[in-house]
């Protein structure tokens, strides 16, 4: 299909004047409604991307649509040298959710949870009286923390951090999913924290296999180390319950969330236990747009609807019917080695004859109009809406298949 001179034009100014750091997709989005969206020349897409995992009540939610503009006729911003109604609210409510945390600080983004989490963790280690060398943080091979330069150092994948040394110190990476590493980590007894995902999201869609954040809040206490757990893409319900830690039977130290909490506004949380809510005193710490009333005036929406029974339900339907249709496609085309993952936060790992062509997939997708990620170069990753519709999954199925026949060499 030819394309419209609009999208011709716009796409050569966003590569013209954006800083080149992302390759999106020839085509200018312009509408969205559920887990569908339209394109400046009206073609529809199945939207399976979900915004990397942020919609998670898909497009223009009309309950988000009413709290924003409600807002947005009351009261935009105060900066927090000031309180207004929603992030009180909001902060209060993520508190009494979260069933661990004592205090919450609102931010803008994931990075910037995750950069608040990492100082708390070195402020409540200084305040303990450990000099700096014993202040190591530990994480992940595989893990993705953020793009500042703590939270990239955090990120245990040389990729993301090439060219951007000196990078701070005092992080140690071990193997996702492996105690015994990570006992001999911390056998020096100079750690201050433990931070990981869950299930890694940007590292290819990989749980922690069970037992083993138990396992890993065990060396902690037995380390006098924190647990902060990275919920910002695994959080929020995505895998079925509102925090993905809570089929493991642990309580950690600090929490991050970010991505599905604003629903599309841009909206970060550090939440914080016991051991460290007032680790961080006056002046320690700030930022001047976190917990802006028009983010939090939509995130205390989005938490209540996200813990309903209905979304939870359908997350779990939703991901059934998502490995259902993967397996029939793999069962006509043979294309995966497996697909993993917990509720609506799936990854389709490619075989070893189509390892780094995930990218490929993804283009044909866009061509017959289905909007999906990769998690790395070998993985196909689904993070849909939470309230997707049986529909928009169904069609999303079909497209995929369509695409992965193309790609396969498969007459249709
Ligand atoms: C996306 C993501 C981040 C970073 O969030 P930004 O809002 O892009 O800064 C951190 N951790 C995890 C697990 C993520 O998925």
């Amino acid at each position: 299909m030819a394309m419209h001179d609009d999208t011709t034009t716009l796409v050569e100014k966003g590569q013209r004047y954006y800083l080149p750091v992302y390759k999106p997709r020839h085509l200018i989005l312009e509408r969205g409604q559920g887990s569908r969206l339209w394109d400046i020349d009206g073609r529809e897409y199945i939207d399976l991307a979900g915004g990397i995992a942020v919609c998670g009540l898909g497009h223009c939610d009309p309950d988000l649509v009413a709290a924003l503009t409600a807002q947005a006729g009351r009261l935009w911003h105060t900066s927090n040298v000031f309180y207004s109604e929603p992030p009180v609210r909001l902060a209060e409510e993520l508190v009494v959710a979260s069933r661990f945390a004592e205090r919450a600080f609102l931010c803008n983004s994931g990075a910037e949870a995750n950069e608040a989490a990492i100082k708390l963790a070195r402020k409540w280690a200084s305040a303990q009286g450990r000099p700096p060398e014993r202040r190591v943080i530990v994480t992940c091979h595989g893990s993705f923390h953020g793009r500042t330069l703590a939270t990239v150092t955090a990120t245990a994948q040389p990729k993301y951090q090439a060219g951007y040394e000196p990078l701070p110190g005092g992080f140690r990476h071990v193997d996702f999913n492996d105690l015994d590493a990570l006992d001999a980590a911390m056998a020096a007894g100079d750690v201050c924290a433990v931070m990981l995902e869950p299930v890694q999201g940007e590292g290819g869609v990989m749980p922690a296999r069970d037992g083993y954040l138990a396992g890993v809040r065990a060396l902690c206490d037995r380390h006098d180390a924190l647990l902060v757990l990275d919920e910002i893409q695994c959080g929020m319900g995505r895998t079925g319950p509102l925090f993905a830690h809570w089929g493991d039977g642990i309580v950690p130290d600090i929490v991050t969330l970010a991505k599905a909490l604003g629903g599309g506004m841009p909206i970060g949380a550090m939440l914080a236990g016991p051991k460290v809510a007032e680790a961080m005193q006056f002046g320690a710490h700030g930022t001047t747009f976190g917990g802006n009333a028009l983010a939090a005036a939509v995130a205390r929406v989005v938490l209540r609807k996200l813990q309903s029974p209905q979304i939870v339900a359908n997350v779990e339907a939703q991901s059934r019917a998502l490995r259902d249709g993967l397996a029939a496609i793999d069962r006509e085309l043979g294309l995966f080695a497996e697909v993993r993952g917990r509720g609506l936060m799936l990854g389709a790992v490619l075989a070893p004859v189509y390892a780094g062509r995930a990218g490929e997939i993804l283009d044909l997708a866009a061509a017959e109009g289905l909007l999906m990620l990769q998690a790395g170069p070998d993985v196909l990753r689904f993070v849909p809406a939470l309230n997707i519709a049986d529909d928009e999954i169904a069609e999303g199925l079909t497209r995929l298949a369509r695409a992965l026949r193309v790609f396969a060499g498969v007459e249709a």
